[in-house]
């Protein structure tokens, strides 16, 4: 059995390279895969691995009190949900653009997932997703507010559409929770007074009160692509890109040139083949379809060593 596991923390870490160089070791050793980012303001991180293996690596995190507020959500899975592991150290654990915001020192209140159940449709409340548009467009909570970011680093531009609800208390949620402790305390520092935060975000909202509420699927950032959420009252709102019919299966283009990664049905993944449109379908490159719309990237021979050697390279970003 497997588990994936999804944490973060604004923490200061006085040195992000050596920090990062003893963690990749750690995950090596675990035999974990994943997507881990470190900074001087914390970790932020999704892995999977065997169900002991997770087991030693929450331990060991938990056993650094620097991370004694994190918190790990944690989902059973048949395999692992990483193909490689990538352990770097970058200028902010979510690319925000908002370098000068300290959640560890201000942020929105946190409320637990039955809180925020509590509260979000009361008439002097708002809910804002601040995900972006292909996360909000597989899954959301019943009339939350979208602010059409195809990146987190949008928030700052688009806060001027949530000033008509500055009287009112503002929630705001996604995935995990790491993104809402800075976009809470964005609000905060730009005057908004009453902000709280979904806290462990739609997956812990998930595990700890059913999902309630919760249309579509969550989307995830590893091979699952989309989980189940809401075991109580579940809706479809995503529909295939070619026929319109409901649909949550999210592909990319059989057509590599193309970049497209859009929900198709499994008729017309068949009928096009994996690709987007009849253009894509006849590309020379075309990879072949093998009906699960994933290609990997060619990962023969591949260690996870190795990345401790070429990210030692600052990423620039
Ligand atoms: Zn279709
Ligand atoms: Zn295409």
């Amino acid at each position: 059995m497997f588990q994936t596991l999804l944490y973060y923390c604004y923490t200061p870490l006085a040195d992000p390279e050596q920090f990062r160089d003893e963690h990749h070791r750690l995950c090596l050793d675990l035999q974990l895969l994943g997507r881990i980012i470190v900074a001087a303001e914390g970790l932020n991180g999704t892995v999977s691995g065997t169900r002991e293996n997770c087991a030693a690596y929450m331990a060991a995190v938990k056993a650094d009190p620097r991370f004694a507020a994190l918190e790990f959500k944690i989902d059973d899975v048949l395999a692992h949900t990483f193909q490689k592991l990538h352990v770097r150290v970058k200028p902010e654990i979510v690319h925000s653009s908002l370098h000068h915001v300290r959640p560890h020192e201000l942020t929105g209140q946190h409320l637990t997932p039955q809180e925020f159940k509590e509260l979000k449709d009361r008439d002097d409340v708002v809910v804002v997703d601040v995900r972006s548009d292909y996360e909000y467009n597989l899954g959301r909570f019943k009339n939350a507010v979208t602010l059409d970011m195809e990146n987190f680093r949008d928030f700052p531009e688009r806060v001027e559409q949530l000033r008509k609800f500055k009287n009112k208390k503002i929630l705001t949620y996604c995935t995990g929770g790491v993104k809402c402790e800075k976009a809470s305390a964005y609000l905060l520092e730009q005057g908004f007074e009453n902000v709280y935060q979904l806290h462990g975000g739609i997956i812990k909202y998930g595990h700890e009160v059913g999902g309630e509420d919760f249309d579509g699927q969550c989307y995830v950032f590893d091979t699952r692509v989309a989980v189940d959420v809401n075991r109580i009252n579940p809706v479809i709102i995503s529909y295939c890109h070619n026929c319109q019919q409901p649909s949550a299966r999210i592909v990319d283009c059989a057509n590599p040139h193309c970049n497209g990664h859009f929900t198709q049905c499994e008729a017309c993944g068949e009928a096009l083949q994996g690709a987007c449109a009849e253009t894509c379908a006849q590309h020379p490159n075309k990879r072949p379809y093998d009906g699960t719309g994933t290609y990997p990237k060619i990962s023969n021979h591949y260690n996870p060593a190795q990345g401790l050697v070429s990210s030692r390279r600052k990423v620039a970003d």
